[in-house]
């Protein structure tokens, strides 16, 4: 199996062969690995992303976005300029011809697994472990969670605790969330009381 992921120690992007087992997951740029949680597997079918422990996965058609636009691409310009040539039959060869393409494509290639929440992607895997397809809602629920984390200036991978999500955690995406120390800001001691003792002392 495949693995693109993005480091959640240095950021830099990664990708990594690896086998159905307990193998962690190792950067290439920093070295820094995570253990796999123990539930991770269940047999062939990847229960928990190996990146960040999150079990919200979804599968979806491991397409090329950019060769899909492009064929989008080159079937309206060829159109546009066909038709502008009045060689009609080339203007729809144009655009049913890469229809074709782009439908033949999406037919052929295999699924991928991806997490919610860090976006790494498994390819290669034997069973897609009973995820269903990509739902906006919860897609919606991390994507906020990461916007309250940017906007906390905290790292992306770094947990916070959701006020809104019920007390006990449960179900909750930061449950199991591994905890990142947060280094502490050093705030300079602010001057203007010393320098306003100085001049009251100066004279
Ligand atoms: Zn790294
Ligand atoms: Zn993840």
């Amino acid at each position: 199996m495949n693995v693109t992921f993005a480091c959640p120690n240095c950021r830099e992007p990664n990708r990594a062969f690896i086998e159905c087992d307990d193998a962690p997951l190792k950067c290439a740029h920093c070295q820094e690995s995570s253990a796999v949680p123990k539930d991770a597997w269940i047999g062939p079918k990847l229960r928990k992303c190996l990146v960040c422990h999150c079990d919200d996965l979804f599968t979806r058609k491991d397409f090329p976005q950019r060769l899909g636009v492009a064929l989008v691409v080159i079937g309206f310009v060829g159109f546009v300029v066909a038709h502008y040539y009045y060689m009609v039959a080339l203007a729809y060869g144009f655009l049913l011809g890469t229809a074709a393409i782009d439908l033949l494509l999406y037919l052929c290639v295999g699924e991928a697994l991806v997490c919610y929440r860090c976006d790494a992607h498994y390819r290669g895997l034997d069973e897609a472990g009973g995820h269903g397809g990509f739902d906006l809602e919860t897609h919606e629920r991390y994507r906020q969670i990461a916007a309250r984390q940017k906007q906390a200036g905290i790292e992306a991978s770094a947990p916070v605790v959701d006020s809104t999500a019920d007390a006990s955690g449960v179900g909750s995406p930061e449950a199991d969330m591994p905890k990142v120390e947060v280094p502490k800001m050093e705030v300079p001691e602010a001057d203007s009381p010393k320098d306003a003792k100085e001049v009251a002392s100066g004279d």
